[in-house]
């Protein structure tokens, strides 16, 4: 078990599930960043058997709604003075903006583009979002 307290102040982003993490990963531009970064990917869970976990060792700004979207089942930990400050855990977000596009054609995203593309969560269970323009079904996994 890797410890926490390897990180003096900074965020962990645990419980991703496996192959997820360097989707978060370039999702949060961690390849450029100037502080230390560590993807850990296919660790040991006592939870979910396998996952994969980002510790970031700088306090930055995260998009927990996007994060959510991408994996429900994360949890956040904010670590100062090698403690966990807080813990989020995460839940796929009411509403997207930006992050998923609408495959409808005739939807008014499609013809304009600069119009950022918005959907809704219909059907928490099974993912199934809605598109606010059009109504056109989304359905993540
Ligand atoms: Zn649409």
């Amino acid at each position: 078990m890797l410890r926490i307290n390897s990180i003096r102040k900074g965020i962990v982003i645990d419980h991703i599930k496996p192959g997820y993490g360097m989707k978060i990963y370039e999702y949060l531009k961690l390849q450029d960043a100037n502080f230390t970064v560590a993807l850990i990917m296919n660790a040991i869970s006592r939870k979910y058997g396998r996952k994969d976990m980002i510790k970031i060792e700088n306090v930055i700004d995260l998009d927990l709604a996007m994060l959510g979207f991408i994996d429900p089942k994360i949890t956040v930990n904010i670590i100062e003075d090698e403690v966990i400050k807080e813990k989020i855990n995460l839940s796929l977000p009411d509403r997207i903006e930006g992050v998923i596009e609408c495959k409808n054609p005739r939807c008014i995203t499609s013809e304009e583009r600069e119009i950022v593309h918005k959907f809704v969560l219909i059907d928490k269970e099974k993912a199934i979002y809605k598109c606010e323009y059009c109504d056109h079904i989304y359905q993540g996994r």
